[in-house]
Formats: C-alpha cells, sequence, structure tokens
C-alpha cells in the first residue's frame, strides 16, 4: 500500500496463537510517524469475532501453561531477555517511528522493559508462599498463589514496550494466558515483542496481541472468559474501564493520568533542580506519565528558578527523534498538539505570566510534523486549567507558595497523584514531605522517582483505580488470587506395611 504521495503505508496484523493474523473486520486505524506527520501504516481494528478467537486462543493455552512449573517459566523468560536484548535497537527504532520520542529514550525504555523480564526470571522464589507446621495434631495449612485464567492489558501510546511488558510478562510468568490491546496510536512495537516471545519458547495462545479502541476493549471486558483487566490510560478511561470491569465481578486494576509536582526548597541545590526540571518536563515533549508539569518554588526561589530555567528552555533542541543531539521530538498527534495550543492560549487567558512560548517551534525538513517547542509560565494558580488539568506536553508551570507547609498542602489538594519531587538539602524535610504527601511515588534530590521494576509502580487518588500498584510484587499478587489448604493426616490413614509411619506428635 501506498500513501497520496507515493511513499509505502505498512499494514499491521493482530497476533493471534502463535501468529501474526491479518484483520479482517475491514476496518482500520491510521498510525503517523509524527516527526513526518504523515501516515506511515494502518492498524486493523478487531471484530467481535477476532475478540472471540484471541479469547479461544488464550483459553486453549491456560490450562497447559499455568500448569507449567515455574522454574520452566523463568527459564523462557531468560531467554526472552536475551532477545530482548539482541533486539533492543529494533525495538526502539520501532518506537520511535510510532511515537516520535528521540532514539535514546526509546533505547531507555527498552531497558526498563528488560528490567520486568529480569524481575520475572525470579518467578520461582516471587510465588513462594507459607507454611504452618501442626496449625492442629497432625494438621499443616499453607496458601497457594494461584493464576487467574485469561488476562488482557490495555496500555497508552506513551510507553509502547514498557507498559505492556508490567503487564504480559508478569501475568504470564505466575501462570496466566494474555491479550494486549496496545495504543492503536503505537501499536508497531507489540507486535515484534510477540514474535520474541515466540522465538523464546512461550507456547502458542500464552500471549496475544488485538488492536482496536473502545469497543475492543469493551468487548475484551465483558467476555466471559476473560478474568482479569489491567489498564493505563487517562483518567476517564481509567475509570470507565474500572467500573465496567468492577460491575462485572472482575479484577482490575486501571493507571490513569498525572500532573506531577517537583517542589524547590530555598536550601535546593539549584543547579540540580534545573537540570531535573528539563530533563523532567520537557524530556519525551512531556509525554510521560512521570514528567513534572509544575514546579513548586518555595519562600524566594522563584525568580533565580524562573530565570535559570528560562535560559535553558529557549535552548531546547527540537527535531525528528531519529537525529542524535536533540532534547525532544515532536508530540504524539495533530490533534493532540491542537490540544497542547488550547492549553497554552487558556494560561495566557487566565492571566499566568508566558516566560517562553514554544508555540512558533518548526523544524526545517519536517514542516507536516507535530512539533512544539518547550513552554515555560509563571505566577500560575491552583484555579487555572493549565494547573488543574493533565497537559502531557512540553508546558511547565510554576506555581509559587511561601513555605513547606503550603507546597505539600498545594500537592495534596491535587486530584491527580501520580508522582512528586522534592529538592532540598535538609534531611528533616524531606522525612516530613515523603511522609505527609499524598502521591504514589515520592523523589527526594531525583527528577522522577521511577521505581525499579522490582519494587512497585502507582499513583494514588485518581491516578489510579483499583487495589493493586503494576510491577514488583504487587504484580505477583495481582495476577494471582490466594487459595488457603489445611490438611490433616492423622495415624488411622497410615495403610500397608510399606508406610510403617510413626508419626512423632
Ligand atoms: P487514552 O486514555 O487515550 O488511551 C489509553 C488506552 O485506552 C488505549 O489503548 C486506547 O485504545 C484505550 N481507550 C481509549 N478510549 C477508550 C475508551 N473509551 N474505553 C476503553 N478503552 C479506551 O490514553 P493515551 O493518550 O494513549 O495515553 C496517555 C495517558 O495515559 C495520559 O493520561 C497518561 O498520564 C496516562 N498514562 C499513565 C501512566 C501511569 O502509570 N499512571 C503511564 C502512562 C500513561
Amino acid at each position: 500500500m501506498s500513501d497520496a504521495n507515493g511513499s509505502a503505508v505498512r499494514e499491521l496484523t493482530h497476533f493471534i496463537d502463535g501468529q501474526r493474523t491479518a484483520g479482517a473486520s475491514g476496518r482500520y486505524a491510521d498510525v503517523f510517524d509524527p516527526a513526518q506527520g504523515r501516515v506511515t501504516a494502518r492498524v486493523p481494528v478487531a471484530s467481535a469475532t477476532e475478540v472471540d478467537a484471541a479469547v479461544a486462543a488464550a483459553k486453549a493455552a491456560f490450562p497447559a501453561w499455568s500448569q507449567t512449573a515455574p522454574l520452566k517459566r523463568a527459564r523462557l523468560m531468560f531467554k526472552y531477555k536475551n532477545l530482548l536484548e539482541a533486539h533492543s535497537d529494533e525495538l526502539a527504532q520501532l518506537i520511535t517511528r510510532d511515537h516520535g520520542k528521540l532514539f535514546e529514550d526509546a533505547k531507555g525504555e527498552v531497558v526498563r522493559g528488560i528490567e520486568i523480564v529480569e524481575f520475572a526470571c525470579g518467578i520461582p522464589s516471587l510465588l513462594k508462599t507459607d507454611f504452618t507446621d501442626q496449625t492442629s495434631a497432625g494438621t499443616d495449612a499453607w496458601s497457594l498463589r494461584q493464576p487467574l485464567g485469561v488476562a488482557i492489558g490495555v496500555t497508552p501510546f506513551n510507553f509502547p514496550v514498557v507498559v505492556p511488558c508490567w503487564m504480559f510478562v508478569m501475568a504470564a510468568a505466575v501462570g496466566n494466558t494474555f491479550i494486549l490491546k496496545p495504543s492503536e496510536r503505537t501499536p508497531t512495537a507489540s507486535i515484534r515483542l510477540a514474535e520474541l516471545f515466540m522465538e523464546a519458547g512461550f507456547p502458542n495462545g500464552v500471549f496475544n496481541v488485538l488492536h482496536g479502541s473502545k469497543t475492543v476493549v469493551d468487548a475484551l471486558i465483558g467476555h466471559p472468559d476473560v478474568a482479569a483487566i489491567s489498564a493505563v490510560a487517562s483518567t476517564p478511561v481509567a475509570e470507565h474501564i474500572y467500573c465496567e470491569s468492577a460491575k462485572q465481578g472482575k479484577r482490575v486494576q486501571a493507571l490513569g493520568s498525572a500532573k506531577n509536582h517537583l517542589v524547590v526548597m530555598p536550601d535546593a541545590n539549584l543547579d540540580e533542580a534545573v537540570n531535573a526540571l528539563i530533563n523532567s518536563s520537557y524530556g519525551s515533549a512531556g509525554e510521560r506519565c512521570m514528567a513534572t508539569s509544575v514546579a513548586v518554588a518555595v519562600g524566594g526561589i522563584g525568580d533565580e528558578l524562573i530565570e535559570r530555567l528560562a535560559l535553558r528552555v529557549r535552548s531546547l533542541r527540537v527535531g525528528d527523534g531519529m537525529h542524535p543531539d536533540l532534547d525532544m521530538g515532536p508530540l504524539i498527534s495533530a490533534a493532540h498538539r491542537a490540544k497542547v495550543l488550547g492549553y497554552i492560549t487558556a494560561g495566557v487567558a487566565a492571566g499566568a505570566k508566558l516566560v517562553v512560548d514554544g508555540r512558533g517551534q518548526t523544524v526545517a525538513g519536517h514542516e507536516e510534523g507535530f512539533f512544539l517547542g518547550g513552554s515555560l509560565f509563571d505566577d500560575v494558580k491552583p484555579e487555572m486549567s493549565i494547573y488543574r488539568e493533565e497537559i502531557f506536553g512540553p508546558v511547565l508551570s510554576v506555581v509559587r507558595v511561601p513555605d513547606l507547609a503550603s507546597a505539600i498542602a498545594l500537592v495534596n489538594a491535587h486530584e491527580l497523584g501520580n508522582c512528586v519531587s522534592l529538592f532540598t538539602s535538609d534531611g528533616r524535610t524531606a522525612r516530613t514531605f515523603s511522609r505527609q504527601i499524598q502521591v504514589g511515588m515520592v523523589g527526594i534530590n531525583v527528577p522522577s522517582p521511577v521505581p525499579s521494576a522490582w519494587h512497585s509502580f502507582g499513583g494514588w487518588k485518581r491516578s489510579l483505580f483499583g487495589d493493586h500498584h503494576a510491577c514488583g510484587e504487587e504484580a505477583v499478587r495481582f495476577y494471582t488470587r490466594y487459595k488457603s489448604v489445611i490438611q490433616r493426616w492423622p495415624d488411622t490413614f497410615v495403610k500397608g506395611a510399606e508406610l510403617p509411619v510413626a508419626v512423632a506428635r
């Protein structure tokens, strides 16, 4: 296929029961190269029949897979880890092509995905449970963690490798089978993840990929053979998925939007704080759930902070993510770019001071690309939409507050609570902050407190619906259910001369 200019347009496939499966519904969604602003692929939208086929494949694979010894599953994970490492540049290229983020950034994402697989390689010990000898005479009790069945994952556009890895890797490691419904805007890497999974030796049907959007997600949630749903999405979508799944009695976790603050105390090392803000607010064009969107300047630090930030924001290098020595790539789509532009206009109209205006950004040779420069606002107030709402773009708002208590109150009053950072040189301030702040992931003197694979990942408040965070032992808990077993073998049951057991009581 080719587009209107004669450029090739790839046709993507689902991945069902161990193989690429061409879309049969006749419906497709366009996938763009955001740096070129043109369609490079089209992704099929699954029909109800294709949903049934994917669930049937996952269901058929479950009995044998769930009975496979954890050690065997771990050995396959080791092979998968090696394959992901061998193909990391290829996967990173697929990420950059669909998403636009810098190639180096995409490589970092693949490393994060591999870390989840490394964690899953230890699944035999993670599945160990507790045992009580002699709960009463001749009776022992223990617990089992057993897999749930067919689990599904709904993932956002901004991390096409690592967020799926949070889900399918951990779900499969503990014995579930899985259907990934990736973002229709960045779907290409998911197919490669599935192919490499098969190459590692996992059985057919353990990991499937099905494309589409709301109708496909709703059909999967409503399918009687689907047991559990993990989602990462914007808050309205996460809430919808959580409510629909819970209504049907299914296990569900749904991570939502973010509006992350970075609090700069007057005693902070300002060089470090400014570096952190530049990386965290403008890296990946602000399209990270761990991006800082609000800098909270405490005491009298605001003027110097703004001055230093402005210099750096003006010099951000923007371009095609495959080119070296850049700070930011494009935004994901024309529509999203328009939305971010709308927030900048609204901020100006509401009276915030636009210190750096990124709206005029162009990139030579990429005139149709979805680029935006970095923008910086000062004097932002909590009632403004640029403060309240998630922008998900390269726009940083500075809010000034008099002291630590006001900074904590500000952050705690926001309805979202994904992550937060504090920059200070005082341990007591840091301790008070990390204990009092109502946010799921907290950093002290770090730009984005992204937990390692063996810790849990998740926000508080309307940044997460459900009882479990993603990753780490939380993922083991989410993807298994607990069974309590009590067994009694009294002496009277001992039969036959071959078992002359004198059991000590
Ligand atoms: P999105 O909500 O538009 O879509 C996310 C997924 O949900 C996609 O797979 C999409 O196809 C599906 N979807 C969209 N509308 C749906 C509906 N009505 N019903 C069911 N499914 C639907 O999000 P996005 O723009 O792809 O990703 C960005 C968002 O994800 C941001 O809000 C960001 O904060 C959030 N995010 C959160 C985290 C986290 O850890 N909390 C991580 C990454 C991204």
